[in-house]
């Protein structure tokens, strides 16, 4: 990609609206159109960053042996008179009626739906287990939007639902899932703490949290020194009776064993081995996608800017061509990594260096080719490493074999 043809509009003012880093820097580069508090669109470079994480849930959730489909975000009120959850949630939920005065919302969560869709399907014991997962925009009238894509009124949400026959299966699923989010976060190098949760409303009884310490988190744990333990509620650790201090954190997955609540109350049962009535077992698992993104920005980052993870960067090199005469060998050289599958920025733009080394940092890809005057003496062009600030004199025939070890192909 040219950087001169992108849709890259980065912006040297720190916005006015920016309430976070992750929320300044994801609007300077560009990331993130803020269409109004709490509404939020997905520029080309965010939509990159997205996709990635995308791909990474979506490899872990089908090993984890989940099939994906994609619910209706629209949804008639009717199914959540099921449950009681039109009032419980009544003040989250966008709801209105449509002209023939059916009412409907969009869906803030889809325990509901997915029951419905399931109970039509599924008539005995031989159909389970299975798990379904979707990655879909949520809405929810959140009384503060903000944080960015932090906490929003429309987000998205990895969400997925596991059905068993009973308690027993149920907990297998649970533990595959919460396996699955363990290499889910660590691809993201998200450092999360797991803390066991309440069910809210939700139900159910069992419930993890995958928590990321950060200075902006709305949630708090307390964190022993000492022994490295965090505890959901301010008492003394029960290791070393030491004092755990507060520590914020950001809850970017939530895992529930669900149990019956939402079969029983939406008749979702199958025939068990003896023709018995048995209701289906349920769990669910979320992950904030968005809030992923936000929480990655938030916690990776220099003085500089942005420094992506390998996994999920928009771009794995950007080159920096501040040597007008190398263009076209520059670019040749980008089209012949690209094919091999690299994802690159060339910076070709008569902009003074001072620009495009901003714009390098803002953009936040994790290695940085620059081709300066030197290029021409010595033949070797410079590899700055963002995350460890090493600089590497490269010649360009190497460049594939560093590329290469670097991102592990
Ligand atoms: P919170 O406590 O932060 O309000 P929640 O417990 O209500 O979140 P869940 O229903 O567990 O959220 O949703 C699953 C995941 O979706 C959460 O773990 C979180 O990462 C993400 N999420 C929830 N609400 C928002 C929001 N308004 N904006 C962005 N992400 C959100
Ligand atoms: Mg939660």
């Amino acid at each position: 990609m040219l950087y001169s043809k992108s849709f890259i509009n980065t912006s040297r003012e720190n916005p006015k609206v920016a309430e976070c880093q992750s929320h300044r820097l994801l609007l300077k580069g560009s990331f993130l159109y803020m269409v109004s508090s709490g509404i939020y669109s997905y520029l080309p470079l965010g939509w990159r960053v997205l996709n990635k994480i995308n791909d990474i849930i979506r490899q872990e959730m089908d090993s984890a042996g989940a099939q994906e489909l994609l619910m209706s975000a629209l949804q008639p009120i009717d199914i959540w008179k099921k449950t009681g959850r039109d009032k419980d949630l009544e003040e989250v939920m966008f709801r209105f009626k449509d002209r023939k005065k059916r009412e409907l919302c969009l869906g803030p969560t889809h325990e509901e739906e997915i029951t419905e869709i399931v109970k039509r399907y599924i008539s005995s014991y031989k159909q389970l287990p299975f798990t379904l997962y979707q990655i879909q925009a949520k809405f929810r009238d959140e009384p503060r939007p903000r944080f960015g894509l932090m906490r929003s009124s429309e987000f998205i949400m990895k969400d997925a639902y596991s059905f068993d026959l009973g308690r027993e299966g149920l907990e297998e699923n649970y533990q595959k899932m919460f396996e699955a989010y363990k290499k889910i976060f660590r691809r993201f190098e998200l450092d999360c703490v797991i803390v066991e949760a309440d069910s809210g409303a939700m139900g159910g009884s069992v419930s993890h949290e995958f928590m990321v310490p950060a200075e902006i988190g709305e949630d708090i744990l307390y964190f022993c020194q000492v022994c490295g333990k965090y505890y959901r509620e301010k008492e003394k650790c029960s290791s070393c009776a030491g004092i755990a201090e507060p520590v914020k954190t950001v809850e970017v997955g939530h895992i529930f064993q669900l149990g019956t609540k939402y079969s029983q109350a939406q008749d979702a049962f199958v025939l068990g081995r003896q023709g018995e009535k048995v209701s289906l077992v349920m769990g669910c698992y979320g992950i904030g996608v968005s809030r992923v993104l936000a929480s990655v920005a938030e916690v990776s980052s220099d003085k500089k800017g942005l420094i992506w993870p390998k996994s999920i960067t928009p771009f794995e090199a950007i080159f920096l061509v501040l040597d007008e005469t190398k263009t076209e060998e520059i670019i040749a050289i980008a089209d012949s990594l690209e094919s091999k599958g690299f994802s690159l920025l060339v910076d070709e733009r008569k902009e003074p260096a001072g620009v495009k080394f901003n714009d390098a940092y803002l953009i936040g890809s994790p290695y940085i080719i620059i081709i300066g005057k030197n290029y021409q003496k010595s033949g070797k062009i410079e590899v700055e490493e963002r995350k460890s600030g090493l600089s590497h004199q490269i010649s360009p025939d190497k460049l594939i074999d560093f590329l290469k070890s670097e991102y592990r192909r």
